[in-house]
């Protein structure tokens, strides 16, 4: 089976065709840059964008694969949650083509397609797994029973892990978005100039929280010459903390669940540091850990067309209405009814 993926959510948009057989064939991403001067998404520049550039790559990724609109199977689509306008404009493309090419179409639920990223890596792990979920908007430690069998363990109580490396990447001076910017800063930072709080770390707990470190980060830098020494320290720490604090978190949920396979996924675990130290816990712990190929690991195509083809084999799919859901809680995702 071949499945045309599209994802539109945020600021990326991403298309990809995956085969049942032969895994991905081919890929596009187009990173939006016209929010770049304002710090953060705009989410009406961000539909304009995508309005532009969804069909030129899905005729891209068929001319790539040397497919033609015939060859392809089934079509989908990340149907939530994210920005509204945005979320519409590859739901409606996909539907369009769809119905024109009278082949069936499903809406994603995003964070199952980054769940389940690191399926299209080699060794892919197995159900079930604990994942750590480490995005722009979300920071969450979920138990994957199987394919749309999830359970929220624990999870951010007020900023992403994402948003908390933007927030600092700012302070520092870094462009948006700031996470790759900060740790390629903190490479030739010393991390123990600086010490910073490990908000909720004493609880027992899974529950993560990240505001009052970005304040902390805030004073330091009010109270320090900002030399490039200083912000390449005030990095490294941040990345230590953030390490520190992910790491406490899953090794408690590896105690408290006795699962031991872990998936680390989202566009924050393309980090380094983070997989080395989340890496290290498990070498300790005796786990497998699993973690997406570094292209698939933020907003992407290819995990939208696997998640997509996960249930469309098993028969799910949907009428040709065009719907979207900006706000869509993981824990109301459904298994399949039939095995694949
Ligand atoms: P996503 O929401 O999954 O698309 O991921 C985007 C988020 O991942 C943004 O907050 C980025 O700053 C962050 N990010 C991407 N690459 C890295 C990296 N190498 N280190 C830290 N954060 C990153
Ligand atoms: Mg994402």
């Amino acid at each position: 089976m071949r499945i045309l993926g599209i994802e539109s959510s945020c600021d990326d948009t991403g298309i990809a065709i995956y085969d049942s057989e032969r895994g991905i064939l081919a890929d596009a991403l187009y990173s939006q840059l016209s929010h770049q001067k304002y710090g953060g998404v705009v989410p009406e520049l961000a539909s304009r964008d995508h309005i532009q550039k969804v069909i030129p790559l899905i005729s891209a990724v068929l001319e790539a694969a040397q497919l033609k609109s015939e060859d392809i199977d089934g079509i989908a689509y990340t149907k939530g949650p994210g920005l509204a306008g945005a979320l519409m404009v590859g739901a409606t493309i996909a539907q369009g083509l769809g119905f024109a090419w009278k082949i069936p179409t499903i809406g994603v639920h995003h964070l199952e397609g980054h769940l389940l990223a690191p399926m299209l890596a080699e060794p892919a792990p197995s159900f079930p797994f604990l994942a750590l979920l480490i995005s722009g908007g979300h920071t969450q430690i979920i138990s994957v029973r199987t394919l749309g069998d999830y359970e929220i363990l624990g999870e951010s109580l007020d900023d992403a892990v994402g948003e908390a490396f933007d927030k600092t990447a700012k302070l520092l001076g870094l462009p948006y978005p700031g996470g790759p910017h900060l740790e390629k800063l903190a490479q030739n930072g010393n991390a123990k100039k600086f010490q910073f709080p490990r908000p909720l770390l004493h609880r027992e707990d899974l529950n993560f929280s990240f505001s009052g470190l970005k304040t902390h980060v805030a004073n330091v830098i009010h109270k320090t010459e900002l030399s490039d020494e200083n912000k390449a320290d005030i990095a490294a720490q941040f990345e230590e903390t953030i390490a520190d604090i992910l790491c406490k978190k899953m090794h408690r949920a590896l105690l408290q669940t006795g699962i031991s396979r872990l998936v680390v996924a989202g566009g924050v675990s393309a980090n380094l540091t983070l997989r080395k130290a989340l890496s290290a816990l498990a070498e300790k712990e005796e786990c497998h850990i699993y973690f997406p190929p570094l292209k698939y690991c933020t907003d992407n195509g290819a995990m939208i067309a696997y998640a997509g083809a996960q249930r469309l084999m098993r028969d799910e799919k949907s009428d040709f209405s065009i719907q979207v859901r900006p706000r869509w809680p993981l824990s109301e995702l459904k298994a399949p009814e039939k095995s694949a």
